[in-house]
């Protein structure tokens, strides 16, 4: 028997000495047969179990540490299960008595032969005695109780024999022992394969039966996608949807174009609304500039008048006069009043009355421009709403009240006014007896007497009247002819200003006109010269 001697990496300490006999345990460690002699390992650490799978997954382990230098050389089972490999039980042998052997012989016949073969080699004796008596037994006992030495040996091989058998002994233990739990797991294992063999067959019945309505309904989507009616619908609708999408997209299209059209006109419109709302506030300011003339103008007329009234009643009472005059006196002698005072007053009268037609060709011309902002403003009105309702604003501060179709009829009166107004300025100022306007300080100078003045009153015009001037002149009517002479100096000044800029009336219309303040009502109606 070989004998090893282990000696530590670390130190070159001797640990212990082994007979080579070794059964290995799992994957890396090998475990001696035979117990170690002279060990020099101790114990350490904690113990914990092994690991699971392996030969020692059921045991309790402790590490061995050298004695000398503390090193870990290895690991020793503290515990193991029953029946184990290295279950420390193994090593408690019986002794077994399979047979028991008769070593001595009563010695009864023939000592003198067993004498003298005593010269013979102890090889021959045996056989020398088995052929001399034919029984081999008898010899080798005979041989056997002669030599104690030899029965000495054989009994000391016997013991070296018996320890190898024992040793050979609890080797096979192991290896029944290991080939006992491999035949034991295998018994596991194939128990578990059943078992899993037997879940395998319960779940393919189980899917069989899952398959079994997945196959029916299969068949029937089948048989769904094999009626060609349904699927001809579907295609006819599709292309019906297909249609009205392509003519959605056709009229999405005409949209995006009209709403650029759209948009375009959106932004002329609003670049027109702007000019013309510019053009509406610059009429505005003339509408406003005309309002204050015609206040004026107004004003003037209204102290024309006041004194014309006042003439008026000098007239009558002159008339009264001079019926009594000539009530009294039958024969009435030739008029002692001068000519030339007579002229005075009709010039003066006449001028009045020509001063008060220019006042109410003065209101026409007003109107006209007031009829003119009314077309303007509803050109603006059409363009937004919001601008209507500034536009309502200002007709309502200056005069709302006339329809706004007369806007459209002042439009060509506009253009016709114009052609013969400056000519009918000329001739209503001849008419009237008037040089120029600048030359207002010969104002009294006498007009040809027939000339009849236009005037709006028909009381105190001169062809009503029934009969020529020739009533004396009364007292002071000179002093007041002159102021009113500069008054009419000074709105004729504006009349002639006024009619630079504004646009006369076309042929016979006739404009009606209430002033705004209310005061005072005045009518005028207008007929052009040359008609
Ligand atoms: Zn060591």
């Amino acid at each position: 028997m070989e004998t090893l001697r282990c000696q530590c990496v670390s130190c070159n300490s001797d640990l212990a000495s082994f007979v080579n006999l070794w059964v290995q345990i799992g994957k890396g460690y090998c475990s001696p047969v035979i117990e170690a002699e002279n060990i020099k390992l101790d114990p350490k650490g904690p113990q914990r179990g092994g690991e699971s799978g392996t030969l020692v997954a059921d045991c309790l382990l402790q590490d061995l540490v050298c004695i000398k230098c503390q090193s870990n050389v290895g690991l020793k089972c503290v515990t193991s299960p029953v029946n184990h490999v290295l279950h420390e039980a193994r090593k408690e042998s019986e002794l077994n008595i399979q047979r028991s052997l008769k070593l001595r012989q009563p010695v009864t016949s023939e000592p003198q032969q067993a004498t003298s073969s005593d010269d013979r080699t102890p090889g021959d004796r045996p056989r020398a005695s088995a052929a001399e008596n034919g029984v081999h037994c008898q010899g080798s006992y005979a041989s056997v109780s002669a030599t104690p030495l030899g029965l000495e040996r054989l009994q000391a091989d016997l013991e070296t024999q018996r320890a190898d058998i024992d040793r050979i002994d609890t080797a096979a233990y192991q290896v029944v022992s290991s080939f006992d739990n491999s035949m034991s797991r295998i018994d596991r294992e194939m128990q578990m394969l059943n078992d899993t063999v037997r879940d395998l067959r319960r779940d393919l019945e189980a899917n069989k039966h899952e398959l079994r309505p997945l196959k029916a309904g299969l068949s029937a989507v089948e048989a769904n996608v094999s009626d060609k009616s349904a699927l001809a619908k579907l295609e006819s609708q599709l292309e019906m949807t297909n249609a009205a999408v392509s003519a959605m997209r056709k009229l999405a299209t005409s949209a995006k174009t009209a709403t650029h059209h759209l948009q375009a006109d959106l932004q002329g419109s609003n670049r027109e609304m702007r000019t013309l709302q510019t053009e509406t506030s610059s009429l505005r300011q003339e509408l406003n500039a005309a309002k204050k003339n015609a206040k004026d103008a107004l004003a003037a007329s209204k102290e024309q008048e006041r004194q014309f009234s006042v003439l008026q009643s000098e007239l009558g009472q002159m008339r009264e006069a001079m019926a009594q005059d000539r009530a009294r006196r039958p024969e009435p002698p030739k008029s002692d009043y001068p000519t030339n005072e007579l002229e005075i007053i009709t010039a003066n009268v006449s001028k009045i009355g020509r001063e008060a037609g220019q006042i109410s060709s003065l209101q026409m011309e007003f109107d006209l421009f007031k009829s003119r902002m009314r077309r303007l403003e509803g050109r603006v009105s059409v363009c937004e709403a919001k601008d209507v309702n500034e536009t309502q604003r200002g007709m309502d501060v200056g005069d709302g009240r006339q329809p706004a179709g007369a806007a459209n009829a002042g439009d060509d009166d506009d253009d016709h006014a114009q052609s013969w107004f400056p000519q009918e300025g000329a001739r209503k100022r001849r008419a009237a007896g008037v040089r120029d306007p600048g030359t207002t300080g010969a104002d009294i100078e006498t007009p040809p007497k027939q000339k009849r003045v236009a005037h709006p009153r028909d009381d105190v015009r001169p062809d009503t009247a029934s009969s020529p001037i020739d009533v004396p002149l009364p007292h002071a009517s000179s002093g007041r002819n002159r102021t009113v002479s500069a008054v009419t100096s000074s709105s004729s000044r504006q009349v002639n200003s006024r009619r630079q800029t504004m646009a006369g009336v076309q042929g016979r219309s006739a404009v009606k006109r209430k002033s705004r303040g209310g005061d005072d009502a005045l009518d005028a109606i207008y007929t052009p010269p040359g008609d």
